[in-house]
């Protein structure tokens, strides 16, 4: 795959931040307030959730409600992948929030999530190849794009590597061209995460030359780091304004696109 030395995002819109409602420390309210004085144009509330959160509604109307100067606010929602079918831990009947995040939490095996520490010991123990478990984690992740019910952001892709003893070097050139075809083909994003410092730069160039979106993303779970981009400058991504996605712009989401991607049964 050819390379570019960068990839280009918008440092000024964080969409991946998680409050006080799930496993962050603040408050919904607080972390729009931490947004603002990050100086973001763009935040969104990405709370985690699992198929049975009954409360989407609730957190929708209150992330809604909240209003500040200057502040897009968006209300998005994280979920994990389930299996190798992209099953995403996501309620059936959900609101009309602005996007998911999908997320290796665990390992997503053709029979469902597996904990990574499981997985490496299967790798030590040659029950499981690295290349067959980079192969599953790949094509979980492109069928999770591809049926997610909402525009689509892939967090922290790799992330969980490390945890089964495996590193980015496992990822083969195909791989990234299989991921960046189905990202290409609903339009979804892949984000540089702040808090787990990936993907390396050499997947953020093949994927942002194979024509894949990149946002940045903190991960933040406390107000100081809203908006924390540090890793996006350790790997060279320069700032463009109005880089991202076109949904980051819900407004500008073609209305036709939105109710193909809601047809997709989960
Ligand atoms: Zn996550
Ligand atoms: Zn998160």
């Amino acid at each position: 795959m050819s390379r570019t030395p960068t990839a280009a995002v918008d440092r000024r819109r964080d969409l991946h931040t998680h409050s006080d409602l799930t496993d962050g420390t603040a408050s919904p309210a607080a972390m729009a307030d931490a947004a603002v004085a990050a100086g973001l144009h763009t935040w969104g509330l990405s709370d985690h959730v699992r198929a049975d959160s009954d409360w989407v509604d609730e957190y929708l109307r209150l992330v809604r409600g909240l209003r500040r100067d200057g502040l897009e606010i968006l209300c998005g929602v994280e979920a994990k992948i389930l299996d190798s079918r992209g099953r995403l831990d996501l309620p059936t009947a959900l609101p009309d929030l602005d996007y998911v995040l999908v997320a290796d939490h665990q390992y997503p095996a053709a029979g469902g999530p597996v904990h990574p520490r499981d997985v490496a010991r299967a790798i030590a123990a040659g029950a499981m190849l690295p290349a067959d478990v980079v192969d599953e984690l790949v094509v979980a992740t492109c069928a999770a794009v591809q049926r997610a019910p909402l525009p689509v952001i892939v967090a922290h892709p790799f992330s969980l590597l490390p945890k089964m003893g495996l590193s980015e070097t496992d990822v083969r050139d195909d791989h990234l061209r299989a991921l960046a075809a189905a990202c290409r083909t609903v339009d979804a994003a892949v984000e540089i995460n702040g808090k787990w410092r990936c993907p390396s730069a050499r997947i953020v160039a093949d994927l942002s030359s194979a024509g894949v979106d990149l946002v940045a993303g903190s991960d933040a779970h406390r107000p100081q780091d809203v908006g924390a981009f540090g890793y996006v400058d350790v790997i060279g991504a320069v700032h463009q304004p109005g880089a991202d996605a076109p949904w980051a712009r819900p407004a500008d989401l073609p209305s036709s696109r939105r109710e193909r991607r809601v047809a997709v049964s989960p």
